[in-house]
């Protein structure tokens, strides 16, 4: 049997990071089996539905390369063929019409709520003549489910999970107006889809029990489920806003990848061995849904800023500086040939001390920004008056140094920190000051290799004149 999967979200929001592990679990188990992974937008509450969550969703998804292997399948341009299998339903006498309106309907749960018996329909229409009209009443369509018994599921990751019929109601299919309900639009659809392994958060594990029933009126063979864990937020509810970011697009605006957000989110619920990093050509390789853990797993930022930094390593420094450019020009940075050169040649040591590209791009502004260089705050301490006459002082020691690299640099500042009879560090603090407006950056002589000997004596000679702005942009 051919695998096929499906994501099925509602887009009534965007694409949260839950949504986006189930699609990866979904598209993960069908690149492992070699099998399909479709997509299904469920807009059928066309009120809650909008054109800009679904291209919302399709772009989260888009960006994490989770793009459904067919177009998607939008599930209210379906609505006829829902129909369609109600209408054959109530035919073979496997549903039925019922007449009840609203206000005998709360006279039941009122009743029963009063006797302490569970609210559930009580089927008074299930025995009526299928003939049977009521004047004035639009009536809805119940799906006839046995009463006895119990219906069991053997779920690939929650193992046997079984309900007693008699708690289950009569669930209706169709609605007084006409239209079809989610729980008959989801199983026409996924039957007709071919879905062979229905992969969803757990939270829809109660749906299963009502949607097996329905399979088993349609006479046709349900798919196998696996219902996953919810996400939880570190401590312990379940993940939401206040937890921080949860639209996957949001992790792209703070500087994620996503290959990165693909070897974390896989790792909330499963894992290989204790291994952190995953490649996704392992993750193809190992995945099966049956070893998704059942409890919930944590999301834990430091964990995802920790797989972000080892995947932005991994990249030539070409495909960083492209990445890092729309992040740059955040900070009102534009990439001119220089600055390109610069940032390319100095990448390898600016990305070790990047967890984000959005840190990629802060660090990248020593190399990127115009002169005279925009000083953060405590930089700015270190260019006083007796630094600036001092950084006037090696100025003009650097202008004539024989090699432009960094032993030979080291070597001939060090030599003029001790001519100032001053500790290294005195001389090195404003020097950083000067030449990278910040006090965190690659190691100095490194920064002065790449900026070149023109741009380093042009920049002491803003730092010992005063030129420096102050940085507007929070360091
Ligand atoms: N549309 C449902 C949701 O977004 C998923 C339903 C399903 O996977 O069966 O939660």
């Amino acid at each position: 049997m051919s695998v096929v999967v499906r994501f099925a979200p509602s887009p009534t929001g965007f694409l949260h990071l839950g949504g986006a592990r189930t699609a990866l679990f979904n598209w993960l188990y069908a690149r492992h089996c070699g099998g399909r992974y479709l997509l299904r937008i469920e807009d059928t509450d066309r009120l809650r539905s909008t054109p800009e969550a679904i291209a919302a969703i399709l772009e989260g998804l888009r960006w994490l390369g989770l793009e459904g292997d067919e177009p998607p399948v939008f599930q209210s341009e379906r609505f006829p063929r829902h129909l369609e299998v109600a209408a054959r339903l109530l035919a073979e006498g496997r549903a039925y019409r019922c007449w009840c309106t609203p206000e005998e309907l709360e006279e039941m749960r009122a009743r029963a709520r009063a006797e302490g018996r569970p609210v559930r329909y009580d089927r008074r229409c299930r025995a009526r003549p299928p003939d049977y009209v009521r004047p004035g009443v639009r009536p809805v369509i119940r799906l006839a489910v046995p009463t006895e018994g119990e219906t069991v599921i053997e779920d690939l990751v929650q193992g046997t999970v079984r309900i007693a019929n008699a708690q289950l109601d009569d669930m209706v299919l169709v609605r007084g107006d006409g239209t079809p309900t989610y729980m008959l639009s989801v199983v026409v659809d996924d039957h007709d889809m071919g879905i062979t392994h229905v992969i969803r958060g757990d939270d829809h594990l109660t749906n299963a029990f009502r949607q097996l029933q329905l399979y088993r009126a349609m006479g046709v063979e349900p798919p196998a489920f696996a219902h996953i864990p919810l996400i939880h937020g570190p401590d312990g509810a379940k993940l939401s806003k206040r937890h921080g970011a949860v639209s996957v697009l949001e992790y792209r605006e703070m500087g994620f990848l996503p290959e990165a957000m693909r070897n974390y989110l896989v790792r909330l619920g499963w894992s290989l061995g204790d291994r952190e990093i995953l490649t996704t050509e392992e993750m193809i390789a190992h995945f099966d849904i049956r070893d998704v853990g059942r409890s919930p797993a944590r999301f834990d930022m430091d964990r995802l800023l920790h797989v972000n930094a080892h995947w932005l390593r991994q990249k030539p420094a070409e495909e960083l500086v492209r990445l890092v450019e729309p992040f740059l020009a955040r900070l009102g940075l534009v990439l001119d040939e220089t600055g390109r050169r610069r940032l390319l040649d100095g990448m390898a040591e600016l990305v070790v001390r990047a967890r984000t590209l959005v840190e990629l791009a802060r660090g990248a502004r020593v190399y990127v920004a115009p002169r005279p260089l925009a000083v953060d705050p405590r930089a700015a301490k270190f260019l006083d008056g007796a630094n600036r006459g001092r950084l006037a002082r090696l100025r003009a020691v650097l202008a004539e140094v024989d090699a432009w690299e960094p032993a030979r640099l080291e070597e001939v500042c060090r030599a003029f920190a001790a001519r100032e009879g001053l500790a290294f560090a005195k001389v090195a603090q404003p020097l950083r000051a000067a030449l990278t407006g910040t006090t965190v950056s690659p190691p100095i002589f490194e920064v002065m290799r790449v900026l070149g000997r023109e741009e380093v004596l042009a920049r002491l000679d803003d730092a010992a004149a005063g030129r420096n702005p102050a940085l507007q942009h929070a360091p």
